[in-house]
């Protein structure tokens, strides 16, 4: 009998050659990278057979969940017929479907799209696209963007410029000049002017004070400076900020008071993950341009895009004008036949519906964490959840860098994986832990998720 050739140890490999997103390639020296092999509905398996529930959905990717064949199957049907052509000056059938796709869905005059690669991307092409349309409108010194603390709005330098995490840029400066930041909608941390004597916060008053941060932040550079505000409909980085009450129809006024153009950066909240095709639908506004990627092809491929106003478009629609920029594998034929194909899954299954009926069930849960003494607050939006650990649940005291360092990446991290919750703990503003799974997911992987976290979180706190 001839043996089983020895399986190479991809851990080790992985270590000597992949440089890792976002890692600290030095703490793999001594410990094995964790190497996911194989995925099914909500759940992955790692290279030694453990399954995992997958909390994160990939990096909010994996709307339908893991294993769909029929995803898979548009991929190989797409790449036997036409397996690349490029959108430059040309089209393909299944780009122009895409785009008319999601020109319907997005909402009102939203009817544009111009594809690329992913988030970053098309937050790049966002703001291009303000700066020329500017020029093309007699007001070429409008090219800033306010965009508001701890947000990420992705990695190309233009992208990074306007992303309010200071630590991921300090080694990249100097950046895209013209950017200012306006706080972001953190009601748990409201300033104390906002909060009651008895800790409580007026969500309406808190979310008038925070768009009005906006307006001061235009006046501050000067309207006549200031092309966009990025904001996402509910912000990840800081862990899950909804929009107070109000907020975003207090920033359309303030945007269209200024001539500023309002861009929903939507790479997370766009495709289910609030339980709506795009997250401007959830909170009743309407952008002038609508930034995404992740969520639309459920991961099978990679594709982004900018959705943008006919308004906007007009200028670039006249005589020899044309927006100077593109991406070879913008509109990549096999992504946009996904993405349709994932898009038909949605409408098949109501993934949408099933995210608005669960997503109270989802958030109650959450909150039976709130009797550990580590958790300060539980807060998001359809499928996408935040908690934030915290030293002293009265006085709201959170870690020390020590702790942090110590607790939630030293332990915390190891903890949730060990125990089969694949999810993020996350120190880019307050400790927090993400949450957002496949959006098939339902009370079972709700019930999964808590258990998992209590024995976790109980684990951690211990190590304080
Ligand atoms: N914008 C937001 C709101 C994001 O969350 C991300 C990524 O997580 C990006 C932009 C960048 O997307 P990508 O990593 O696809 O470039």
């Amino acid at each position: 009998m001839t043996a089983e050739p020895a399986q190479k140890d991809l851990s080790k490999t992985a270590y000597d050659h992949l440089w890792m997103h976002f890692t600290r390639m030095s703490s793999y020296e001594n410990s094995p990278v964790p190497t996911i092999v194989k995925g099914e509905g909500t759940y992955v398996w790692d290279d030694k057979g453990r399954k995992y529930l997958d909390g994160l959905a990939g990096l909010f990717v994996v709307q339908a969940g893991h294993g769909r064949e029929e995803l898979a199957e548009a991929a190989a049907k797409q790449a036997k017929e036409l397996a690349f052509f490029p959108v430059w000056s040309y089209a393909h059938p299944k780009a122009v479907e895409l785009a008319e796709r999601l020109a319907n869905y997005a909402p009102g005059d939203l009817n544009k799209v111009f594809f690329s690669t992913g988030g970053g991307e098309a937050v790049e092409t966002a703001w291009k696209l303000a700066k020329q349309y500017f020029k093309l409108t007699g007001k070429p010194t409008k090219y800033k963007v306010i965009s508001r603390a701890v947000a990420y709005h992705g990695t190309p330098q233009g992208a990074l410029s306007i992303t309010g995490l200071p630590g991921l840029k300090a080694p990249f400066e100097p950046l895209v000049p013209g950017t200012h930041k306006a706080p972001n909608t953190n009601i748990y941390r409201a300033p104390s002017f906002l909060t009651a004597p008895d800790g409580t916060v007026d969500p309406e008053a808190y979310g008038r004070w925070a768009a009005d941060e906006v307006e001061q932040a235009i006046l501050f550079e000067g309207p006549e400076t200031v092309a966009a505000v990025f904001v996402e409909p509910v912000q990840n980085a800081g862990g899950c900020f909804p929009p107070p009450p109000g907020y975003f129809q207090r920033l359309r006024e303030i945007c269209d008071r200024h001539d500023v153009l309002l861009v929903s950066d939507e790479v997370i909240c766009a495709f289910g993950r609030l339980g709506t095709m795009f997250g401007a639908d959830k909170f009743g506004y309407q952008p002038d341009m609508i930034t995404c990627a992740k969520g639309m092809t459920s991961g099978y491929s990679p594709i982004g895009a900018t959705i943008i106003s006919d308004r906007l478009a007009e200028p670039f629609y006249k005589g020899d004008n044309t927006f100077l920029h593109g991406y070879t594998f913008g509109g990549h034929p096999v992504s946009s036949a996904v993405a349709l194909a994932n898009l038909d899954i949605f409408e098949r299954e109501g993934l949408n519906q099933h995210v608005l009926d669960n997503e109270s069930a989802f958030l109650g849960t959450l909150n039976k964490l709130r009797d550990l003494p580590i958790v300060g607050d539980v807060r998001g939006n359809g499928y996408f959840y935040g908690i934030e650990l915290v030293k002293d649940k009265v006085t709201k005291e959170s870690f020390n860098d020590e702790e942090v360092e110590r607790v939630l990446y030293g332990f915390l991290s190891k903890a949730l994986f060990d125990n089969g919750l694949y999810c993020r703990a996350d120190d880019r503003g307050d400790p927090v832990i993400q949450l957002a799974p496949p959006l098939i997911s339902d009370q079972s992987t709700f019930d999964e998720i808590e258990q998992i976290l209590r024995t976790s979180l109980t684990d951690a706190w211990a190590k304080i």
